[in-house]
């Protein structure tokens, strides 16, 4: 139950970046940067299209002005034509394109439509062009009809505006030569020059106002377009640090702690509490049951090293102590211990009695050695003592404690029989070996043989 309870207390106490919450973070980032850059590139691509917008429609309002210009321009060649050859077919295609083709007030149309309210002063020059263009027509109407005079055409096969056009008395009065020259004159002379110089320098205003509002768009357009590649080289930027981020996460949260458990785990050691949470909580976990399992071994081990009578040392601890000293150099001394004529104790008080007798030799033997003497049993009525690092004064002290051993079983407090041990002992000083044993045992059977409760040191 307490175990329990520290468990969950070791638990409650981990802390630390859980991959769950880090995993989140991360598809967080990446959704938002993601995000980000896409919309970036939209606004590049809008940028990209209203500017490949705006060059369209300048283009087309230069059109617009070359168009009015050109419709201006082929107004003045056929009244100029017709004032010099009278031919009628030059009026004709004057009032075609006043009438039908109609390029200028087209043009006009074009203009506003495509300025859209966005350059008021081009679009007035433009209206100005035209209104100017539109006196011309007066000169050219007037040019015309002096010109039809001259050579005597009918009037009435003329259009309306050239035949309504009203002549001076002075005028009229005018010979063929002279109306034909004043006809030149109107469409030639310096007022006629000086308003389509008017005209021309208004329709060149009106493409130098369209080209200044056009690179101030331009300007304008490439500062923005700019500042939305800066935009995604730092959204490009904030892939990288979010890709260097996760990989640094990865390594030291999950990479690392995996490298450091498995070599935990190889070199049999309890797990270090490192990493993600998750990896803590882990290992906290692993490290408990691995307690668990050692403690558990460690209870095993030393059931099976016990006896269970007795409580002390079994045979197979005396194999592993063997094991262990074999070889060494330090003086050992090994003491064989037998109860005297046991089986009578046996036979006389019973079998229960006998284990009385057994435990409590085995008591008075413990009590009567050193903590760091190994005491076991190692046969029925048999024990052994093993003494490491023997002093050389030990032979009377071991002599001592032997006999103070048999006077307290011969004068039993309890309800116990009196009874004895012999012992043999030998010497060794370089460590255990099968020949020391030998020689403890050939000692206890020299003990034996004379008369039983007492000690022989083995001598070669
Ligand atoms: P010796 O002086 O020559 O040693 O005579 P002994 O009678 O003691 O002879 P031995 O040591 O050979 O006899 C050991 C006896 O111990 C034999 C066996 O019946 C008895 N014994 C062995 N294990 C136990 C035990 O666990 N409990 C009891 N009560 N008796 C045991
Ligand atoms: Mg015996």
């Amino acid at each position: 139950m307490n175990g329990e309870k520290n468990t969950k207390n070791k638990m409650s106490v981990l802390r630390g970046v859980r991959i769950r919450t880090l995993s989140l973070w991360i598809v967080a980032g990446t959704i938002l940067v993601s995000v980000l850059i896409g919309d970036g590139i939209i606004n590049v691509m809008n940028q990209h299209q209203k500017l490949a917008g705006m060059t369209q429609e300048y283009l087309l309002i230069k059109d617009n002005v070359a168009d009015m210009s050109r419709g201006s321009d082929y107004l003045t060649e056929q009244a100029r034509l017709y004032a010099i050859t009278k031919d009628y077919n030059y009026a004709d295609a004057y009032f075609q394109e006043v009438g039908i083709t109609q390029r200028r007030d087209k043009a006009l149309l074009e203009i506003e439509h495509r300025l859209q309210g966005k350059d008021p002063d081009a679009f007035r020059l433009s209206k100005e062009a035209l209104e100017l263009s539109n006196e011309l027509m007066e000169l050219e109407i007037h040019s015309m009809k002096l010109a039809a005079l001259s050579v005597g055409e009918a009037l009435d096969s003329l259009p309306a505006q050239v035949q309504d056009y009203p002549l001076t008395d002075a005028e009229l009065q005018y010979t063929s030569q002279e109306k034909s020259e004043a006809a030149s004159q109107l469409v030639f002379g310096q007022e006629y020059r000086a308003m389509k110089q008017q005209i021309d320098e208004r329709l060149t205003s009106v493409t130098q106002s369209v080209t200044s509002i056009c690179e101030l768009d331009l300007e304008k357009s490439e500062k923005s377009m700019k500042n939305a590649l800066t935009r995604q080289s730092i959204y490009t930027i904030l892939v990288v640090m979010l890709v260097i981020f996760s990989y640094i996460m990865i390594a030291v949260l999950i990479l690392r702690p995996i490298r450091i458990y498995v070599n935990c785990i190889k070199n049999n050691n309890f797990l270090e509490i490192t990493g993600a949470y998750e990896f803590k909580y882990l290992a906290a976990t692993y490290n408990n049951i691995f307690e668990m399992s050692m403690e558990q071994q460690n209870v095993l081990r030393r059931k099976a090293e016990c006896d269970a009578l007795t409580g002390l040392l079994n045979r197979q601890a005396f194999e592993q102590l063997k094991e262990r000293l074999q070889g060494k150099t330090s003086v050992i001394a090994l003491l064989l211990i037998d109860i005297d004529v046991f089986k009578s104790i046996n036979d006389t008080y019973g079998h229960e009695m006998g284990d009385k007798a057994l435990i409590n030799a085995a008591n008075i033997l413990k009590e009567s050695f050193r903590r760091a003497d190994h005491v076991l049993r190692i046969g029925g009525d048999e024990f052994a003592i093993v003494m490491e690092k023997v002093q050389p004064d030990k032979p009377q002290i071991i002599s001592e404690k032997i006999d103070k051993i048999n006077w307290i079983l011969q004068h039993p407090q309890n309800d116990l029989p009196k009874y004895s041990i012999s012992v043999g002992i030998a010497f060794s000083e370089n460590g255990y070996s099968d020949e020391l044993f030998r020689q403890a045992d050939q000692a206890l059977y020299h003990t034996k043989e004379n008369g039983r409760c007492g000690y022989t040191f083995y001598q070669s």
